[in-house]
Parts: structure tokens; sequence; C-alpha cells
């Protein structure tokens, strides 16, 4: 296949994906800097990512931090380090941080988050940058989303995880407590309230087909958020999923389709916010440089205490793009890194 054959269709983007010509995946991931760089420009936003638990009350069967893994040491950051992280962020002129972490629903949780957002915009405020605030915390009730919105965050990433019920229900307990329409309900509550509602997947499980990374693509275009974050899938030992033993593709098509994903979803949605996720680092050290060289432009550099960072274990091999090293990583012709900015999607 050549890029001349690629149709934006169904069809087109399974083929495009089960295309593993490296002439063919080279020319996509050229095309799609081409057209970000057209239409978003050569910057790469900033969010600092604060991952503030890993205490959650969901059993997800791929997730190192799932309640049921009693191999996860647990920890919960108190609001001195989640304001010390953030404050770290803005001095180093990111222009927005993420708080990421377990869901809960636990009344104590809930109000440390309102009060840890309101504490937020203040650190903004004093550091001269008002920053950007994303919320990453699971499904909540609409009443608990529109209090966080109301204090101040703005953002709120709820991951998908696969568009297909049928593979969502595969990757997940039967339970009640998971549940793809659920999931779906909370997704589009996010976006009555105001917020920016961010979606994603993960790439290349176990059980997944082409055919699903397409539908994926075409559920982001239909729900029309102005950002997605979807990143390849990884192993961790301690899961159902991996102990399951069903087979998932190699490291080498999981990143080329991790990239692949990213370039199709420039060209179908040009003018969105597109996440280098930190699972494809995994791969390679240059895993999130590639992603930006391939259409995306948001990384999410990690603020979190190193001690506790280690603790965030969501899969094997995790490793980590720290601030310090941006500069270096990242430095190309090709990349503008936008300090100080929100680097909200103008659509
Ligand atoms: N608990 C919240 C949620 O699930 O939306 C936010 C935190 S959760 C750890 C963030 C994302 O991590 C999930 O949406 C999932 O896509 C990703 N994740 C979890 N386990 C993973 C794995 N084994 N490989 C790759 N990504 C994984
Ligand atoms: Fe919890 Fe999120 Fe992991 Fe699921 S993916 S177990 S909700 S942290």
């Amino acid at each position: 296949m050549t890029l001349s054959d690629l149709t934006l269709d169904r069809d087109g983007l399974i083929a495009a994906l089960e295309c593993t010509d490296p002439a063919f995946e080279e020319a996509l991931r050229q095309e799609a800097y081409r057209v970000k760089v057209a239409h978003v420009g050569k910057n790469v936003y900033l969010r600092g990512l604060i991952e503030i638990s890993n205490r959650c009350r969901k059993d997800c069967l791929y997730c190192g931090i799932r309640r049921g893994n009693a191999a996860c040491p647990r920890y919960e950051l108190s609001d001195e380090e989640v304001l010390a992280a953030a404050t770290y962020a803005a001095r180093q002129r990111f222009g927005s941080v993420v708080i990421q972490g377990g869901e809960r629903s636990d009344t104590a949780f809930i109000q440390k988050i309102t009060r840890l957002v309101k504490a937020l915009k203040q650190i903004g405020t004093e550091n001269g940058l008002p920053l950007g605030i994303t919320l990453s915390l699971g499904e909540q009730s609409r009443d608990v989303y529109a209090e966080w919105f109301d204090a101040g965050a703005h953002r709120y990433l709820l991951r998908i995880e696969s568009s297909n019920p049928d593979l969502y229900r595969k990757i997940h307990p039967q339970d009640g407590l998971h549940s793809y329409e659920r999931r779906l309900e909370a997704l589009y509550d996010l976006k009555a309230i105001g917020y920016q509602a961010g979606t994603g997947v993960m790439i290349g499980m176990p059980f997944q087909t082409a055919a699903d990374l397409a539908d994926d693509l075409l559920f982001f275009r239909r729900f029309g958020g102005p950002m997605i974050g979807m990143g390849p899938y990884h192993p961790n030992a301690e899961t159902p999923l991996t102990r399951s033993g069903a087979s998932y593709p190699s490291d080498e098509a999981r990143f080329s389709l991790g990239l692949k994903m990213i370039a199709l979803l420039r060209l179908l949605m040009p003018d969105i916010n597109i996440a280098a996720a930190t699972s494809l680092e995994v791969f390679s050290p240059r895993g999130r440089v590639l992603g930006l060289l391939s259409g995306a432009n948001v990384i999410m550099p990690n603020v979190t205490p190193e001690a506790q960072l280690v603790k965030y274990n969501l899969y094997d091999r995790k490793t980590l793009l720290r601030d310090r090293q941006l500069n270096d990583v990242l430095h190309s012709d090709q990349i503008r890194i936008g300090f100080g900015q929100w680097g909200d999607a103008v659509l």
C-alpha cells in the first residue's frame, strides 16, 4: 500500500493499520507531521503529570494498580506534596498540570480534589502564570464532576479504553462496577458540564483487531473531543490479563501501531490535541519524540515525587521523562516547546 491509496473511511483505516511496509509507515508519519504543523504548528504543549494516588476501587484486568493486586504498595500524596509538584511545574513554565490517579468515590477524596484544584489555581497565579488544570480520576457522578469544574478544573481525561463493548467486557471484570455504558455516560456528562473532555484507548491489547482500532478512531471523531491520549498496552505480570496468557502483538508491532494510530488520528482530526503517551517511551528513549514527529502535540512530563513514582506501576518497565531532560530530548528543528502556554485546542 502507498500513501496515495489511503482513504480515511473504515476500510482504508483497517488497511493502513494492517500494512506493515516500513516505507508506507514512514510516509504516513511524515504526512501526519506535515498536517500537524499546518494546523496546530510545531509547538508541543506540556502538562506536568502528578500521580496523586494508586489506591483504586476498580479492578481492570490489565492494570497494575487494580484493587486486587496485593503486591502493589499503596500511597497517596499529601496536599503539600501535590502543591510542591505543581509549584515546580509552574516554575518550569509548564502551562498545565494533570492530576491523575486511581478511581475513588469516598467523600474525603472528593473534597481533597476540590480543595487542591482551588489551591492549584492560586499557585499558578502566584507564579505569574495561571495553570491549566486537567483531572483524570476515573468515573464520578455528574455532581462530583460539576463540583471539580466549578472549583477550576477545565479538562478531564477519561479513556474509553476500547470503543468495542465486547472487547471492553473482555478486559474488565463483570461485576457491575466496570460497565462500558457507564463509562460512555460519564464521558458525555463531562462534555455536557463544559469540560474539554479527552478520551483514548490502549493499543495492541489481547483480543484487539485492526477493525477495533479503526472503530476507535471513528469513535473519537464522533465524540468530537478536543484531545485524545492513547498509548500502547504493556503487560503487568501481576494482572489477570497477563496471567491468562492471552497473546498480544510484539513490542515492535505495538510501537508501530501506536505511532500509526497517532498519525491516522491527525489526518482524521487535524486541529485537536493529541498526546504522545508515556507508554511509547517503554519501547525507546525517543518513543515520545517519535510520537510528536508522527502528529502528536502534547506530552506529560512526570513531576510526581520520585519515592512514590515507582509505586504507580500500571505496567512493567515504566520509564519516565523528567522535565530536566526536556530540552535535550525534545531538541529538534521539528519541535518547539510551548513553555508557559495552556495549549487548549482551538476547534
Ligand atoms: N483511574 C483512572 C482511569 O482509569 O481512567 C485514571 C488513571 S488510569 C491508571 C490511566 C490509564 O492508564 C487508563 O485509562 C489506561 O488506559 C492506562 N493503563 C492502565 N493499565 C495499562 C497497561 N497495562 N498498559 C497501558 N496502559 C494502561
Ligand atoms: Fe483503577 Fe484506572 Fe487502573 Fe482501572 S485503569 S484499575 S480505574 S487506576
